[in-house]
């Protein structure tokens, strides 16, 4: 085979890039593909299977992004082609390179295990933050212990439970199995789902050092999702011995510091109560992530949405180490949020209109010190 122009191959001993002349390609050590960019698209793929297809729409100065899942023949498609191509460009810059065989061995037919396999080890990984795909996600909570936050309908398909440290072994068990080489890939431990602070002082300290001692070459850190409503449950000194322990980062829905809003949103506990709490995790050295919700509530609590959330933050000693998520708001498909709008005669906002209130917000947060970034949902994919 002839040499192609404009082509290159990168390989190294964890993953191989190929650039084509119309876009580049990935795969991981295993050669599982792990996305493909063109100029405007990306198509990546998640370790349960999943693919999602992200577009760049522009509208003028505007630039959107459109995200969708690919139906099971664009996949089969998608991945049959990337694969041709990538063992082309392989045949004809690198022959006998050891990477042909290894993509050689894979099709949509043999990526198709990987679904079920994900499936044996996990409940779906509804959400994680932006900065946490590469993580290794540990569940060791299922759901969440209140789960009726109007806007949110991530864990509503299970019942909250903590495991025991026998279903803990046999997760750490699943995971190995199922990571198998790829486990050196991921940096850092995800507790999942909804708040692991939630679980007894002891039993998380003991399973801190389980996790630890289980994936030595993976916890350099331990991060979770909170709420602010549960911590009274624990002291400072808890707080202290957690952090000490290694649970150093948690990711925190705030949504909004209007308590008129969180009343509306059946958010627990009031703003005054999150601030205490987060002021609490702070003191005790924990790096903070705070997750706000533009747009939620639509044009009736717009305003007062932003002041006083801007308000609230004031109050919260937060540093360069940490960070401001804005996660523009997105319908869930639990209806009562839309009823509840709609009972009350509320203008829910257009997607125009989030993405303006997110400029709005940013705008505001220009000058605010922490990182501030965005945490469009959609984007999740693990
Ligand atoms: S927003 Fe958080 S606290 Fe509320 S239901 Fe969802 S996971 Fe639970």
């Amino acid at each position: 085979m002839g040499m192609l122009l404009g082509v290159s191959a990168r390989r190294e001993s964890h993953v191989l890039h190929i650039h084509t002349p119309e876009s580049f390609l990935h795969f991981d050590r295993t050669g599982r593909f792990l996305r493909r960019i063109w100029a405007d698209q990306v198509i990546r793929r998640g370790l349960d299977g999943r693919m999602l297809l992200v577009k760049i729409i522009r509208h003028g100065t505007k630039t959107y992004r459109n995200y969708r899942d690919l139906e099971e023949t664009e996949k089969e498609t998608a991945l049959t082609e990337a694969y041709r191509e990538a063992i082309n460009v392989l045949h004809s810059l690198h022959p006998g390179d050891p990477w042909i065989e290894t993509l050689e061995h894979w099709s949509a037919v043999a990526l198709a295990g990987d679904e079920q396999a994900f499936q044996r080890v996990y409940l779906p990984i509804s959400i994680l933050p932006p900065d946490q795909y590469h993580s290794l996600v540990i569940q060791i909570t299922h759901g969440c212990s209140y789960n009726e936050c109007l806007f949110c309908d991530f864990y509503r398909d299970r019942k909250f439970h903590i495991k025991s440290m026998e279903e803990l072994q046999g997760h750490i068990r699943d995971i190995k199995d199922f990571f198998g080489e790829r486990l050196a890939d991921r940096h850092g431990i995800f507790l999942a789902d909804g708040n692991a602070l939630i679980i007894p002082t002891q039993r998380l300290l003991s399973m801190l050092d389980i996790m630890k001692m289980e994936f030595a070459s993976v916890a350099t850190s331990f991060s979770t999702f909170m709420d602010t409503f549960n911590l009274k449950h624990k002291s400072s000194e808890e707080l202290k011995a957690i952090y000490r322990r290694g649970l150093t980062k948690v990711y925190v829905g705030l949504e909004t510091g209007s308590d008129r809003l969180r009343d509306f949103l059946l958010k627990p506990g009031t703003a005054a109560e999150a601030a205490t709490a987060l002021i609490r995790m702070k003191a005790a050295g924990f790096g903070l992530g705070v997750i706000l919700l533009p747009g939620v509530g639509g044009r009736a609590f717009a305003d007062d949405h932003l002041q006083e959330t801007l308000d609230l933050l004031k109050e919260i000693p937060l540093t360069k180490d940490d960070a401001v998520f804005l996660s523009p708001f997105v319908e869930p498909s639990n209806p009562e949020y839309a009823r509840k709008i709609r009972g009350g005669g509320l203008a829910a906002f257009s997607q125009e209109e989030i993405e303006a209130e997110v400029f709005r917000w940013k705008q505001h947060l220009r000058d605010y010190g922490p990182r501030v970034t965005l945490y469009p949902i959609e984007e999740h994919l693990y």
